[in-house]
């Protein structure tokens, strides 16, 4: 069996990130594990980067403060941004017309963000890929291997105990960091539990993504590139926030066995007539259900059921009469349907038959605020796609370093609620790094 230092779950943003930073801090016999043959997690998507201390992670959860983010952040920038075809979309300096729309935007009760954003785009994530791998110089890639169990044989010895090729193979190591991202959570949760790794369900984030003729918002996206607007609802009082905004891009489907989310991406230089966002609802749970997981799902699975096994769609046009969409007017010129053609595979239907009312309420009247502040969001052709659900709901309670109640088991990223983007998944990466270092 073969020995490592430290052994790294997932070989996203979090997982590559806390590599550099442990060779960086001099350790070695490091290795990143991935059940994909390709080394990459959600790097290969979009790659749409926002480099701004309330966007994409919490700095709460991880115990830093804003100036420690903004340090960690312009680390994090200096290695994207020396990949070539990482451009920079979002210009913060200078921009006069950002005043504006912090002034508009508050004229309807909603808070604007913009922060500084770089895009690299779907088409160019395996070579941003293959850079960040050829930083890594001791780091060894035990890829096309699913890691399935870990056990605890003492103090700072762990075993792994994976498939690969369908044989089964195990490795040992001091400190293990657990970063498997979203795709990975619920295998995470299970393990973690088996082992006594306490956690706690955070917030899910339920919602739809707006499809429409790019022409609508290309008067913000012109300014910036992913806009954050954020709305506290006057009827229940909720958050809900845009989110992923696409200008140019197509909406994708993403696929979890018994029921499928809707995404968005772009693409550096193909360019689609329609830009995409998404517009989300946080919602918590506490008593007698706190399993934000499992309420989450539930809503997915409804969608799955109504949609006949596809994401549903609406047009805005059909929404606002209260009557479902259907193949036979769905791009029906005389009701303006034609000025957006979907991008996206679903089932034309009726959101609000699978969507919690107050959620739904939710969207709605923030979606009625934004056409206010971004007037022709709303026409007829404007597409609705449900369900978007962010789930980033199993928290590990952590200490600074986020080292798990566990000791020599850290975790990192988006499928242990550290992050919630690959800027947010990378520092919490390099926390954890400077954890282990410290304990190796
Ligand atoms: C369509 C789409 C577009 C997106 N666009 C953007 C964007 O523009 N900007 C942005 O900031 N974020 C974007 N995101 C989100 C972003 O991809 C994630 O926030 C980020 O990748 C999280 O990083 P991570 O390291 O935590 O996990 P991941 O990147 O998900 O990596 C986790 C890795 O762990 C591996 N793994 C899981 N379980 C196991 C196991 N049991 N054994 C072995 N390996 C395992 C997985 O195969 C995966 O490679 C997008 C996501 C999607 C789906």
């Amino acid at each position: 069996m073969k020995n490592y230092n430290v052994l790294i779950i997932g070989s996203g943003p979090a997982g590559l990130f806390s590599a550099i930073e442990l060779e960086k801090l001099g350790l070695d016999k490091i290795a990143i594990v991935d059940r994909n043959p390709y080394p990459a997690g959600g790097l290969l998507n979009d790659g749409k980067l926002n480099f701004d201390y309330r966007v994409g992670f919490d700095i709460d959860e991880l115990q830093i403060d804003r100036a420690r983010a903004e340090k960690m952040m312009q680390e994090i920038k200096k290695v994207l941004t020396r990949f070539p075809r990482c451009k920079q979309v979002t210009f913060i300096n200078g921009n006069g017309k950002l005043a504006a729309l912090v002034a508009m935007a508050s004229e309807h009760g909603a808070q604007f963000i913009a922060p500084e954003q770089w895009h690299w785009g779907t088409d160019n994530g395996k070579a941003l890929v293959d850079y960040l791998r050829g930083i890594l110089k001791k780091t060894d890639f035990l890829l096309g291997t699913e890691v399935s169990a870990l056990e605890c044989r003492g103090v700072n010895d762990f075993r792994l105990n994976c498939l690969k090729s369908g044989k089964k193979t195990s490795y040992r190591t001091r400190a293990l960091l657990a970063a498997p991202g979203r795709s990975g959570a619920y295998w995470f949760r299970d393990a973690a539990r088996a082992m006594n790794i306490h956690h706690n369900f955070g917030p899910i984030d339920v919602g739809i993504r707006l499809e429409l003729n790019r022409k609508f918002y290309d008067a913000i996206t012109d300014i910036v590139y992913d806009p954050k607007f954020i709305f506290k609802t006057s009827r229940h009082g909720d958050k809900v926030r845009t989110f992923c905004t696409n200008p140019g891009g197509r909406v994708r489907v993403e696929n979890y066995g018994d029921f499928k989310l809707i995404n968005g991406d772009a693409f550096s230089g193909r360019k689609t007539p329609n830009t995409n966002f998404a517009l989300i609802n946080t919602v918590a749970l506490t008593k007698p259900l706190s399993d934000t997981t499992e309420f989450g799902q539930r809503i997915a699975k409804q969608f799955y059921l109504l949609g006949g096994g596809k994401p549903i769609m609406q047009r805005v046009g059909d929404f606002r009469e209260g009557r479902r969409s259907s193949e036979a007017t769905f791009n029906s010129a005389t009701r303006h349907f034609e000025v957006c053609k979907a991008t996206g595979s679903a089932t034309p239907g009726d959101i609000s038959l699978a969507m919690p009312a107050r959620i739904m309420d939710n969207l709605w009247e923030s979606l009625k605020k934004l056409d206010k502040i971004v007037p022709g969001i709303l026409h007829p052709s404007t597409l609705i796609y449900a369900p978007e659900i962010k789930f980033f709901d199993t928290q590990y309670p952590t200490d600074c370093n986020l080292e798990t109640n566990i000791k020599g088991i850290f975790v990192a990223g988006d499928g242990a609620g550290k992050s919630r983007g690959i800027v947010g998944a990378a520092i919490s990466g390099i926390i954890a790094a400077r954890g282990i270092a410290r304990r190796c």
